[in-house]
């Protein structure tokens, strides 16, 4: 096993949100007995902080508390005191450009299937990370393999929670594309159509239209409800539907969108090849300029 190339989680210096209280980052601990850990009791959030600002941090912590609510946790603290905690945590930690990584799980009262009585725990923990912006360099696209992997049907799984559990198959998938070269995968659904990459939602290019799967068994992501927002208000048609993978032939340009990912180039997905072009240059552009708009420009339905 090579040795990994960044400072072990557990034991960098900082500060992380834990419960209510600000906490060394070495101490914010959970015990190996959590039920969280075992059960996958656990949602979190993925998000980013542009010039001291968390994109759409509203609609973040909405998605945290309905993702906790579909899996029967009530948080005890409100949703304003998650977003001021994590505005605080960005003021303590002095970081501009960085990830946030709200969590919120199951602790150690019980610990079998059944976890009536289980304290809901939720930490906030956030690290540098430059968005690095090198367009031409981004624009080369990156390769995609076709995981074996399916998502699941909603009434299989919670598809619409932001769950720990949803993502066993995400790693999986993953793994084994990277060991095959590839950066990521594209998992189908459980019906077969094309559903999304293993941390990001996808859009593909045909004629001077976006089409992009109807999110009916995955995250409707925020960056994807931003970047459909971004095309209309380039009078850029935006098709959302089901799409077959035999489809994948006739699109001329494909991305992924991620609050991680952002908009990101894919010049391959198996045997389907893209060429990266105008559309999604605009819209990586659209994107990067509006995460650092002191108020984005895109309003989320909710
Ligand atoms: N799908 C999955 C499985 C994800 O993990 C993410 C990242 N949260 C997304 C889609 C995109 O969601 P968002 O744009 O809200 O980050």
């Amino acid at each position: 096993m090579a040795a990994p190339s960044v400072l072990p989680f557990d034991d960098r210096d900082g500060t992380i949100w834990f419960d209510g209280s600000f906490v060394p980052w070495r101490e914010a601990k959970t015990h190996v007995l959590t039920h969280g850990l075992h059960y996958a009791s656990c949602v979190f959030e993925g998000q980013r902080v542009y010039n001291g600002r968390v994109y759409h941090l509203e609609d973040h912590t909405a998605r945290l508390f309905n993702s906790a609510r579909i899996m029967g946790m009530k948080i005890t603290f409100t949703e304003d005191e998650i977003n001021n905690a994590c505005k605080e945590l960005i003021k303590i930690q002095g970081i501009t450009e960085g990830y946030m990584r709200p969590v919120a799980y199951r602790g150690s009262e019980m610990m079998a299937v059944s976890a009536q009585q289980t304290k809901i725990h939720v930490a906030i923990a956030l690290w540098q990370w430059p968005s690095y912006f090198d367009p031409k360099e981004k624009l080369k696209g990156i390769r995609l393999d076709i995981a074996d992997w399916r998502r699941p049907a909603p009434d299989t799984a919670p598809s619409h929670a932001k769950a720990a559990g949803l993502y066993m198959i995400c790693t999986m998938s993953k793994h084994a594309a990277e060991a095959k070269g590839y950066a990521d995968a594209m998992m189908l659904d459980y019906r077969g159509l094309v559903a999304e990459a293993t941390g990001a939602n996808m859009f593909f290019v045909k004629d001077g239209k976006l089409h992009t799967p109807t999110p009916d068994c995955f995250l409707n992501g925020i960056t994807r409800q931003s970047v459909i927002a971004l095309a209309r208000a380039r009078q850029i048609p935006v098709v959302e539907r089901h799409i077959e993978p035999g489809e994948l032939s006739g699109f001329t340009e494909c991305f992924i969108t991620g609050s991680a990912a952002e908009v990101t180039p894919v010049s391959e997905i198996g045997p389907y090849r893209f060429t990266p072009g105008t559309i999604t240059e605009t819209l990586m552009n659209d994107y990067s300029d509006d995460t650092r708009k002191e108020v984005s420009a895109v309003k989320l339905g909710g």
